[in-house]
């Protein structure tokens, strides 16, 4: 500790002392300022000389010319413990003009004033609550003193980066796919992928000329697409079945469909699809879930959530009957029906009490229509037999956490980036990979 410091906190514990009151915090508090302030001369004093004095090796440009010295510069460095200004050599190409700090490279510094441990605190913050909330936190907590747009520009700035990070990753795993020859050696019993979709508001320009369910028929939300792999290995003495515990990891976007499967798809792939004996797909039947799981997963079992067959057949009940206890009576028997896998049953039945209504006889048949065609996908008894979840609570628990708790906060509106790439950070953070993106930053 250098002297002067070591001085400060000895005056500080000589003022405590002397004082006729006890006052635990602003002790504490201005002892705090003391370490953290003789920390930042330590750490300056470490960083001297890193990125200056004379190279061992040439420095060389993009555009392959040897690059120039030109001189010492000096910048501002907010660290863990506090700011401190650090000089390095600039270097310049003779023939493009581009420039280069060396010491900003080997300390992961280029193009901020912000250290990786501030910047990593800084994601974390803007990722679990508001950006204010997040500086505020940041002050409270660490002392570190930052506005809530620079939590917000640093924030996304890193899930920017791990959303081409995990890009990367992505195409070497499905490179890797397509060049494969052998099949895998099966390794464990179950992998389950379901898929889910949930609104977050938006600007009004990132919804320029897109339809929604407004009176006017314009849209306030966009849809995010969030997926979940996890895996089973075992059920409960009452032969449930149960998620493997930290199994589960989460991709999400807001991106066309096609996208999102390739991205569905990498995930799976990299958690082990081709290792796994059965491979189940969970979802709410949405179109883009059934096409996306019948593209990427045609050996897949195909399930959809029984919440939400159920409302199916509640809905069906609805428009078939008027009276509120035909309703109640019937929905009981076709939810119990449904609970067999009884899809035919619940079909013929309601084809033979059909409205004289032409328009609730349509609507009664789409209902009847949709059970039909996905009454494989809702075979729950058997289902259930061989130890398999029928519900997408995973997912839909992860809608509500990772999106809902995050981006749907009231009087939010987020940009088509904004929202993707802290969408991206809390996932890569529910799926336990932060350690994983920061050690691969490391060079
Ligand atoms: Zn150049």
């Amino acid at each position: 500790m250098a002297i002067e410091q070591d001085q400060e906190v000895r005056r500080i514990l000589h003022k405590a002392a002397q004082a006729r009151q006890v006052d635990l915090e602003a002790w504490e508090s201005a002892l705090r300022v003391a370490v953290l302030c003789a920390g930042a001369k330590a750490l300056a004093g470490l960083l001297e000389g890193i990125g200056s004095g004379r190279r061992k090796v040439a420095l060389e440009c993009e555009c392959g010319r040897r690059m120039e010295s030109r001189g010492v510069r000096k910048k501002e460095l907010l660290t863990m413990l506090g700011s401190l200004s650090y000089s390095r050599s600039r270097f310049q190409c003779p023939n493009c003009g581009k420039s280069r700090y060396p010491g900003d490279e080997e300390l992961d510094i280029v193009g901020t004033g912000r250290s990786p441990g501030v910047r990593r605190m800084m994601g974390r913050a803007g990722s679990r609550c508001t950006f204010k909330e997040g500086c505020q936190d940041l002050k409270i907590y660490a002392g570190i003193k930052v506005s809530a747009k620079d939590v917000e520009r640093v924030a996304e700035g890193i899930g920017q980066d791990m959303e081409a990070w995990s890009r990367c990753e992505r195409q070497q795993i499905l490179q890797a796919q397509a060049e494969s020859v052998r099949p895998e050696e099966k390794t464990f019993p179950l992998l389950y992928i379901c898929a889910d979709g949930t609104g977050i508001p938006m600007t009004r320009s990132e919804l320029q000329g897109r339809p929604g369910k407004q009176a006017d028929g314009s849209a306030r939300t966009r849809e995010v697409k969030l997926g979940c792999i996890f895996t089973q290995s075992a059920q409960d003495e009452k032969g449930f079945p149960l998620r493997d515990p930290d199994s589960t990891s989460f991709v999400g976007a807001i991106e066309p469909a096609e996208a999102f499967g390739w991205r569905l798809y990498g995930e799976a792939l990299r958690r082990g699809l081709a290792r796994a004996e059965r491979v189940v797909v969970l979802g709410d039947g949405a179109q883009w879930i059934r096409n996306l799981g019948e593209f990427h997963f045609p050996e897949a079992t195909l399930i959809i959530d029984l919440y939400h067959a159920r409302e199916h057949v509640s809905d069906l009940c609805k428009i078939l009957f008027h009276q509120e206890k035909e309703v109640v009576r019937y929905r009981l028997r076709w939810w119990t029906e449904l609970d067999y896998g009884n899809i035919e049953k619940i079909a013929h039945q309601a084809r033979q009490r059909l409205p004289q209504d032409p328009e609730s006889c349509k609507k009664a048949e789409a209902e009847i229509n949709y059970l039909e065609k996905n009454k494989e996908r809702m075979r729950y008894a058997d289902f259930r037999r061989q130890g398999l979840f029928v519900g997408s609570g995973v997912v839909e628990a992860g809608c509500k956490t990772i999106i809902g708790q995050r981006l749907k906060q009231s009087g939010m509106e987020w940009s088509l980036r904004g929202a993707n790439a802290i969408i991206t950070l809390r996932c890569i953070h529910q799926s336990g990979r932060l350690e994983d993106y920061w050690e691969a930053r490391v060079p």
